[in-house]
């Protein structure tokens, strides 16, 4: 520990799974970038970005990787899970089938990863609050149910984006360290 000269160094590959236009795209770009775009295209190129965070005093790395639409043809490989540490589940809770889809979701997860993923269940787009068809009791209890963290969040307006991604990260440093 006094060995200042030499810098951890912690990286930590986080994936984002769920169907397709709930939201995982704006989720990165506005955590990474602070941005939003309000054009559903498909993710271009870009596999994955990396993010620093400060825990404890310490730099931390999260390397999340977004898919490139191909959950539409439920067809996210092996490779994408490949070393995943942490995972965010998202939903839109204006969408109600994309709830239903989660324990799918989790059931794949847990094919690819090892059971000590961090694991965060992600309502997004809370923002509509005029549509929702899903209740947050209803994602706070299958969150509690399968023993997964929860937060409703919102790409658009920045609500709990932050968060989300920092608890997940954070629950992994705290599972190494
Ligand atoms: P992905 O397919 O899961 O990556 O979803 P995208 O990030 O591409 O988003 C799909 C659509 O939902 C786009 O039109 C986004 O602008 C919109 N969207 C994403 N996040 C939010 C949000 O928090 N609130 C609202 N109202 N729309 C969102
Ligand atoms: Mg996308």
């Amino acid at each position: 520990e006094d060995n200042e000269e030499v810098a951890e160094e912690y990286l930590f590959k986080v994936v984002l799974i769920g169907d397709s236009a709930v939201g995982k795209s704006n989720l990165l770009s506005r955590f990474a970038r602070n941005e939003f775009d309000s054009n559903s295209k498909a993710t271009i190129g870009v596999e994955f970005q990396t993010q620093a965070v400060e825990i404890d005093g310490k730099e931390v790395k999260a390397q999340i990787w977004d898919t490139a639409g191909q959950e539409r043809f439920r067809a996210v490989t092996s490779a994408y899970y490949r070393g995943a540490v942490g995972a965010l589940i998202v939903y839109d809770i204006s969408r109600r089938t994309t709830f239903d889809s989660i324990k799918r979701w989790l059931e794949e997860l847990s094919l690819h990863c090892d059971t000590t993923v961090a694991r965060m269940l992600v309502g997004n787009k809370c923002d509509l609050e005029n549509i929702r068809e899903v209740s947050v009791e209803d994602g706070k209890s299958l969150a509690e149910a399968e023993g997964l963290f929860f937060m409703e969040t919102s790409a658009l307006d920045s609500t709990n984006v932050q968060t989300a991604f920092e608890i997940v990260i954070r629950e992994i440093y705290n599972n190494i360290s």
